[in-house]
């Protein structure tokens, strides 16, 4: 073997043992074939450690998919290496079910296995509008550690409803009109009924809105016409009950709104709703204070011009 050979080899071999240095993350089977880790509940302004976000993967005959790949490069080469414990079918889909960076900065973890990014149509626009500063707050968060962390653009794009197959199960992606974000996808496995609906739905943690408010309890509604015996959500625990679930989110989507339009016509201030709005609900929800706040702030200057 020539020295050139045996150099290359030795550089793919310390690549590929970098890949695999990562100790792997948690990950529970919440159905045949179809693995979750489940993100804690922290803020991004206190106590933050990146890991926040329900990510995971689909294991068919063929091939694997990836669903979200979590705050960082490290979370998502933590991900990979469970999903190696698992099993060494190849990873042919990455999927992207929305641009927030908890879900998508670990996306170049995959890059190696040479997978397909699959996302919304409306991803790619999100990525690149949002790419500096979301680089920026991770460098503030992470320093150094954030090296390596990149928005991949996704080249498989849905426009309404896609299939990928896995051999064995064929997955269902669906493209929603704005909601929580303007891109957010859901993926649907065919051979256990089970629905990713990533951050369509909150479990525990206060939802957080970035898209629209009055869509996402319109998409909600769609989403109850649904069939599924399991949901897993962004944010806390995987549910076999989705509508009590759809339905519990909606409350408090509707309290908000109709409180937030209340103080409008009633004369209130933005800083004064901040703290009074949806407070029925405070209780109900992990994180209220610091995310209803932020919603507030996002809904109030729309809702001023209805
Ligand atoms: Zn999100």
């Amino acid at each position: 073997m020539c020295l050139l050979k045996i150099a290359t080899l030795a550089i793919i071999g310390l690549v590929l043992q970098g890949i695999a240095s990562a100790s792997p993350l948690p990950v529970k089977e919440v159905a045949k074939g179809i693995f979750v880790h489940q993100g804690a509940h922290e803020d991004f302004d206190e106590n933050y450690h990146g890991d926040i976000a329900n990510i995971g993967f689909i294991v068919g005959d063929d091939a694997v998919a990836v669903i979200d790949t979590g705050w960082d490069i490290a979370v998502g080469k933590a991900l990979r290496e469970a999903i190696r414990q698992i099993t060494d079918r190849p990873i042919r889909y990455v999927i992207n079910t929305h641009v927030h960076p908890d879900h998508i900065f670990g996306n170049a973890a995959f890059s190696l296995d040479n997978p397909k990014y699959v996302g919304h149509h409306r991803l790619p626009a999100a990525m690149q509008q949002r790419r500096e500063a979301y680089l920026r707050n991770l460098q503030q968060q992470l320093a150094q550690a954030a090296d390596g962390s990149a928005l991949i653009q996704p080249e498989v794009l849905v426009n309404d409803v896609s299939t990928l197959d896995l051999g064995g199960r064929k997955l269902t992606l669906k493209a929603w009109a704005t909601a929580h974000t303007n891109n957010d996808l859901t993926v649907h496995d065919d051979l256990t009924n089970t629905l990713w609906l990533s951050d369509l739905l909150f479990v525990e943690r206060t939802p957080s809105i970035d898209g629209d408010i009055k869509g996402w309890i319109s998409v909600i509604e769609e989403l109850k016409k649904l069939d599924a015996k399991l949901v897993i959500p962004g944010h806390g625990a995987v549910s076999s009950d989705k509508d009590a679930s759809l339905e519990r989110q909606r409350q408090y989507l509707q309290v908000l709104l109709d409180d937030v339009r209340f103080s409008i016509k009633s004369g209130m201030s933005m800083t004064d709703t901040m703290e009074a709005a949806a407070n029925s609900q405070r209780q109900a929800w992990v994180l209220f204070d610091v995310v209803n706040r932020r919603n507030v702030n996002i809904i109030f200057p729309a809702l001023e011009w209805e």
